[in-house]
This record gives C-alpha cells, structure tokens and sequence, in this order.
C-alpha cells in the first residue's frame, strides 16, 4: 500500500539545459488529508444531537400558552442560533464533499434557465420587506454538463451575498450569457462593495470583511468558498470587482466545453 505523493517542477536554464526538482510531499499530503477527514466527521457527528435540540426548542416554543413569558424570548434566541450552526455544519459538509470526491459520474445535463428562476426567487424571499428589485437576464446557450445541485448552491450564495451586502431596495442583477469563450454567470449589485486589499482572500473559508457585520447579515462565512470549490470541479473560475460604496460583481466563467 504505497501511496507517495510527489510534486515536481521542471526549470529551463540554458538551451537544452533543464533542471527538475522532485519533492516528496506525502506527509503534507496526509496531513490535509487528515484534516478534511476530521472536519468532515466532526461535522456529521454534530448534527445529530443539534437535530434533537432544534426539535426540543421547536416543541417548547410551539406551548405558547403553556410557556412562562419570560422564556419566550431566550429560547428564541437559543432557537435562531441552533439553525446557524445547523447552516454551519451543512456548509462544512458540503465543502467536505466538494474538496474530496472526484466523482464525474454524478454529472448530468443541467438547464440553468429554471435553476436561475428559481433562486431570483428565492433571492426575493430573503430580501423580503427590505425590497431589493432583482433582474434576471439571459442570453444564449443555457444547457451545459455539471452537476445540479452543487451550482444550484454556488450561484444561490452569490445571488443571496449580493442581497445581503447590499442596503434595502438596492439593485441585482444576474446575468447569465454564453459567446465563443463559454458561458458565463455575472451576479451584479450596488451594494456596500469591498476594498481592493480583501478581494484575493474572499474565497478562504470563514474570511470576512467586517467581522461585526457578519453576525446580523447570517451567513456562515463559507459561501464563497464553495462557490471557488464548484466552479473548480466544472474547469470554471470565479472573477470579483468591487469598488467600495459602489458594488460588485461577481463572475462565474465556464469554459465552452461544458456547453450542451
Ligand atoms: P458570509 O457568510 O460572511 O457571507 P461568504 O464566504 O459568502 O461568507 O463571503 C465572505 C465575505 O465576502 C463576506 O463576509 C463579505 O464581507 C464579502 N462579500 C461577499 N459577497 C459580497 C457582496 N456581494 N458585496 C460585498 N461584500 C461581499
């Protein structure tokens, strides 16, 4: 059971000179490998029991009349913080997933026409009485091979982030296109933007912008990273501009093999 992980790199120095350094990265390489293992399994074993509380909370808050109405407002509370740990851990899993099966057997051909309508939405629901108008633009070629449920969760977290970060009856555009270069996805809004120094460090898992914000707006700080996951298990790339105060725009590129 030998299974040795080697990284190598070839150097041209001189005309027809070259150097090659090979590097035995194995440990390295079970050390990750350990680490996903442990996210991954801590994550599932927490579930269960969150399960069991989040339907106790349920319960108990569901006795109205019962209910001492000086508890009313910390079991609310106990309640909205379980469901974040519950998003939480879905988010890890999910990324778990993503970082270590290479199955392309799970691909199919998707139509991303009625998976946008869908979350323009769902995008809709989450902005709710804060009144966002939300555009969904398409043009071209909407059929490519992927796997559904995985860009159903990237472009939902862009569509959400861009309502989130973005104040109350703000703009949002998605825009889906396809020319000779592939197909693309740009998730466009004229919200609070970000400073250029954060841009390249946005995709880390649990990177924030404003940490003191982070706790109103909900999210679980592993969007972004999954969105970097899925578009690189479909040979896509993710492209962010930002001006501060103006917005973003966040771009899905596929290439045009994926098409269908
Ligand atoms: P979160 O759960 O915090 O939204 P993400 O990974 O989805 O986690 O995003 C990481 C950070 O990137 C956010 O905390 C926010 O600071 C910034 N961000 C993401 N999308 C936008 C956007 N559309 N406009 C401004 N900032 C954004």
């Amino acid at each position: 059971d030998l299974n040795v992980q080697l990284q190598y790199a070839i150097t041209r120095y001189g005309p027809g000179d070259r150097l090659m350094v090979v590097r035995d990265v194995t440990r390295v390489h079970n050390l990750e490998q350990m680490r996903k293992d442990f996210v991954a399994n801590v994550s599932h074993e927490l579930r269960t029991p969150l399960t069991v509380v989040v339907g106790y909370l349920e319960t108990l808050l569901d006795m109205d009349d019962e209910l001492n109405p000086r508890w009313k407002r910390p079991l609310q509370q106990m309640q909205q913080q379980a469901s974040r740990m519950q998003a939480l851990l879905q988010d890890l899993l999910l990324l778990a997933r993503l970082e270590t099966s290479d199955n392309p057997s799970e691909e199919e051909l998707v139509d991303v026409r009625p998976l946008l309508e869908h979350i323009r939405k769902d995008a809709e629901a989450l902005s709710g009485e804060r009144g966002h108008h939300i555009t969904l633009k398409i043009e071209g070629n909407t059929r490519l091979h992927g796997i559904e449920g995985e860009l159903r969760s990237a472009f939902s977290n862009l569509a959400f982030n861009a309502v989130k970060y973005t104040p109350d009856q703000g703009e949002v555009t998605l825009h889906w296109w396809s020319d000779d270069k592939g197909q693309h996805l740009s998730v466009i809004d004229n919200g609070v933007g970000i400073a250029p120094q954060h841009i390249n460090r946005l995709t880390e898992r649990f990177y924030r912008v404003d940490t003191s914000r982070a706790s109103t707006t909900g999210g679980t700080g592993l969007g972004l990273a999954i969105v970097k996951h899925v578009l690189l298990r479909h040979q896509g790339r993710l492209q962010i501009t930002s001006v501060p105060e103006r917005g973003s725009t966040f771009s899905c590129h596929f290439p045009p093999n994926r098409a269908a």
